[in-house]
């Protein structure tokens, strides 16, 4: 009955909504640059195809194969294409208003900084950069050039995960006392850029653990006040020579509530997990791209599955096009915040000592 009445409330309001915005713009669309076209781009050029109020008009690529199949497949013009060395000539392109950077971690400050050089509003994966103080150095970069920029946290547009939020920042089960959240993956591929620090600036706590922290963060509704962390054993010695194998940490925020979390890239997990004075609410698969499930104390819950790049995509393009600014959950700051949290975790398990932030 809950349920029912839930989905009747929401899916018509989120299609009249869409309707009504497209009725809005009619047909105008924020143009869009793909920096770096691996894994993750792909899986974004996807999330084209259905938006609203964004095109895929733009690549910057270092590999010239990928630029002749990527002009083909999304008809890109040669204009809007470009490489690692002619990047900044983008500044002479009207036809691009955004640059989304999907490089490896290290690259994303050097690319937000000359797409916000160029006067370009600009995107950047998560983690934001390899310290916080890189994450300064970009909020400012586009402060300075008068550019909006986003962290690519799609679970923002995600309504499990909205869900989540919702229940423990209005307190539905009463206050948050405890966070659980786990993501990990096994890797066992010693080649690529994530096990590798000057690209990755770490491992499974800069590209999963950031999600953990980002939850416990939002669930709680607060910024914790001090950090306790452990590195597990390093199971793979030949493959985790520079990043960590697994991470435990835990976190203390100023109410009361604490978050335990872990990441890995020595075993599959992808929970979250709050326990409230009455009740609790959880999710498993909760962070991939679902689809999820998700329950409270009360009930299952049920919400649609949709692509969250595309919701992703969308959202942050409307702003866009609206000249509004672009919430606060999404932008530099939010990821500086994460960062400054990441950056006390790593210190704290190389010297066992409890850091205060
Ligand atoms: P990939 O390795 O698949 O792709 C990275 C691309 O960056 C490469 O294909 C290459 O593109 C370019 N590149 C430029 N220099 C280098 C270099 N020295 N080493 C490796 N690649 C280089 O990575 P992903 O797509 O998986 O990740 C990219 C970013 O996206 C990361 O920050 C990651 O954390 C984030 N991400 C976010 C996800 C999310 O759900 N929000 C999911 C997955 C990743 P080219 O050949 O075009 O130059």
């Amino acid at each position: 009955m809950g349920m029912g009445a839930t989905m009747a409330a929401i899916v018509p309001s989120f299609i009249r909504q869409r309707q009504k915005l497209h009725d809005k713009y009619s047909g105008k669309k924020l143009n869009v640059a793909l920096c770096g076209l691996g894994t993750y781009a792909n899986i974004l050029a996807d999330g084209f195809a259905d938006a609203q109020y964004c095109r895929l008009a733009g690549i910057v690529t270092g590999t010239p194969a990928k630029a002749v199949a990527w002009k083909q497949k999304h008809a890109i013009p040669d204009q809007n294409i470009y490489n690692y060395q002619n990047f900044d000539t983008i500044v002479n392109n009207k036809d691009i208003d955004l640059v989304y950077v999907v490089l490896p971690n290290s690259m994303h400050k050097e690319y937000v900084i000359r797409a916000a050089r160029a006067g370009k509003h600009v995107i950047t994966e998560k983690p934001m950069a390899n310290s916080a103080s890189d994450c300064a150095e970009m909020i400012k970069a586009c402060q300075d050039a008068h550019v909006q920029l986003a962290v690519g946290y799609r679970l923002h547009y995600e309504p499990y995960n909205m869900e989540m939020k919702r229940l423990g920042q209005e307190k539905v089960f009463g206050a948050v006392r405890l966070v659980e959240a786990s993501l990990g993956y096994r890797v066992d591929d010693a080649n690529q850029w994530r096990l590798h620090k000057a690209l990755s600036g770490g491992g499974p706590l800069m590209n999963l653990g950031v999600y953990c922290l980002q939850f416990s963060r939002y669930v709680i509704g607060e910024e914790p006040v001090s950090v306790t962390a452990q590195f597990g054993p390093n199971t793979n010695p030949q493959i985790f020579s520079e990043v960590e194998t697994s991470i435990t940490w835990q976190l203390n925020f100023p109410g009361g509530a604490v978050s335990n979390c872990s990441s890995s890239y020595n075993c599959n997990v992808d929970r979250v997990y709050a326990s409230a004075e009455n009740g609790f609410f959880e999710m498993s698969p909760a962070i991939s791209y679902g689809p999820f499930r998700g329950r409270t104390s009360k009930a299952e819950l049920h919400f649609p599955d949709i692509n969250q790049q595309t919701a992703q995509l969308d959202g942050i393009a409307k702003l866009l096009l609206e000249n509004k600014p672009l919430p606060a959950h999404i932008s530099g700051e939010e990821g500086w915040k994460d960062m400054r949290v990441i950056d006390a975790i790593y210190a704290s398990a190389a010297t066992g000592r409890k850091i205060v932030l």
